[in-house]
């Protein structure tokens, strides 16, 4: 099939390339040129294992390309399917902005001149696929143009870090349809991918989303709520979640306490269905607690530091492992380490922070002032963040961290504390190392 899809983000471009894997001539077109450009260089703006490769491989088979024209994008592969899968950030007062959807539903109404499937990818309030719908209509009305088209409602749950894996072999897929004609072009371009297909209503689509994320959300906070209470009362969390684990009921994904969800979903989905609820006259309180305890929680960290150095950090260095929201990630959007460099630089202290793949897209995310006044060094070895720190404050469980060598790390440290914002290290290695050890709801 030919395809085009909208936004080369991390949703479209694993799309687009995992379209193209399973035979699919796709074309991503993005507004940002910069992004179009260096794709076509062959650099891939943002880090996600193996997309690399599987961008390479259908490039040069041309199965994949990248173009900053949307009209000669769709002029020149008269797609049976456009993709829209541009941002759907939080606007100020916390609803989704489908601004960028609104756009590129425009742009598509101005340019198609065949019938063909518009596949919404973004994640979008209940009744955006019909206000899509409404607008390629107008321009088409406009344009006294009549084409058959329908809008679909496909919403995407890969997790950033497995993106391929998940696009290429889905716990599900949901697809969101009213008209029969695009269910078999939704189900024809599926059939490659092994999976469990759930057809129904759009509406019910797009609330499919919005409900799987909140109830991820709730989950650890739920889980993150529990470690503070087992904490004050001397309870071991990692026991109480193994023996809790073991009930199917309740099963062992999701429930790993930690220092607060991030990313660029959970946050801002959480806050949308609350804004979504409160549209319709529901007060959202499961909702509104998920979202509190999730902003207290990225707070643990440093509250841990200043119970163990002071309010005022002077004088201190602070070691940080991981800045992306998540392992095998470059995002940093709603990251924890925001809040913990935010709050430990504002308190004077000077902060070492390494991470594997991240450190570069961290420097867009803090001010310039913290690196000119040599405040905020991101270091390029985990080892040498350690030296003369007084405290290391883990936020990233990335692999590399899991056994370190902590005698080494006790000898490059002036003070030998560690903060484990994940339960990622081994605790009796550290404490038998020297270390005083403090994980998320663990004595
Ligand atoms: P992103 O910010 O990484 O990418 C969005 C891209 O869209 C950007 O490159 C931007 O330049 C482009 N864009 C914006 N307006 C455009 C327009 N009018 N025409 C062409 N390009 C345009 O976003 P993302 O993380 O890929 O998320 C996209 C959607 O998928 C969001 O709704 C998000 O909630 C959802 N989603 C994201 C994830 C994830 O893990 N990132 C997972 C599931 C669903």
């Amino acid at each position: 099939m030919n395809i085009v899809i909208i936004g080369a983000g991390y949703v479209g471009l694993v799309t687009g390339a995992c379209l193209a894997e399973i035979g699919n001539t796709v074309t991503c077109y993005d507004i940002d040129n910069r992004k179009i450009a260096n794709l076509n260089k062959g650099i891939v703006p943002i880090y996600e294992p193996g997309l690399d490769d599987l961008i390479e491989s259908n490039v040069s088979n041309q199965r994949l390309s990248f173009s900053n024209s949307l009209e000669s994008s769709i002029d020149d592969s008269h797609p049976e399917i456009i993709f829209i899968a541009v941002g759907t950030p939080s606007d100020d007062e916390g609803f989704a902005e489908i601004k960028y959807v609104l756009d590129a539903a425009r742009s598509i109404g101005r340019l198609i001149k065949y019938d063909c499937t518009i596949v919404d990818k973004s994640t979008v309030p209940v009744g955006v696929a019909d206000t899509v719908k409404k607008i390629i209509q107008d321009k088409l009305d406009a344009r006294s143009i009549n084409l058959e088209f329908d809008v679909v409602s496909n919403p995407e749950f890969l997790r950033e870090g497995a993106a391929i894996k998940d696009f290429m072999s889905p716990d599900r897929v949901i697809i969101g349809v009213s008209d029969l004609k695009s269910k078999e072009v939704m189900l024809k371009l599926y059939s490659k991918i092994e999976s469990e297909i759930f057809c129904m209503a759009v509406k019910d689509a797009e609330m499919t989303k919005y409900a799987a994320n909140a109830m991820l959300a709730t989950k650890i906070s739920f889980i993150n709520e529990i470690a503070l209470i087992s904490e004050k009362l001397g309870v071991d969390i990692e026991n109480v979640k193994r023996g809790i684990a073991a009930d199917y009921r309740i099963g062992k994904h999701f429930i790993n306490p930690g220092c607060g969800y991030g990313g660029s979903c959970f946050p801002k989905d959480v806050k949308a269905l609350i804004k979504i609820a409160e549209d319709n006259a529901v007060d959202p309180k499961v909702l509104h607690s998920v979202e509190d305890r999730n902003n207290l929680q990225k707070h643990v960290l440093p509250n841990k530091v200043v119970d163990l150095l002071g309010g005022d950090l002077t004088d201190s260095t602070i070691a940080v492992w991981g800045l992306a929201f998540k392992p095998e990630t470059d995002d940093l959007r709603e990251a924890s380490s925001l809040v913990l460099l935010e709050q430990l630089l504002s308190r004077n202290a000077l902060v070492r922070a390494y991470d594997p793949v991240a450190s570069e897209a961290a420097k867009g995310f803090f001010p310039e002032k913290w690196f000119k006044t040599n405040r905020l060094h991101f270091m390029d070895n985990k080892y040498t963040a350690l030296e003369q720190s007084d405290v290391l404050v883990l936020v990233t469980e990335w692999g590399e961290f899991a056994k370190p060598d902590f005698k080494q790390m006790h000898q490059l440290m002036r003070k030998p504390y560690i903060i484990d914002g994940r339960n990622h290290f081994d605790s009796k290695a550290a404490k038998d190392a020297g270390f005083g050890y403090y994980g998320i709801g663990i004595t």
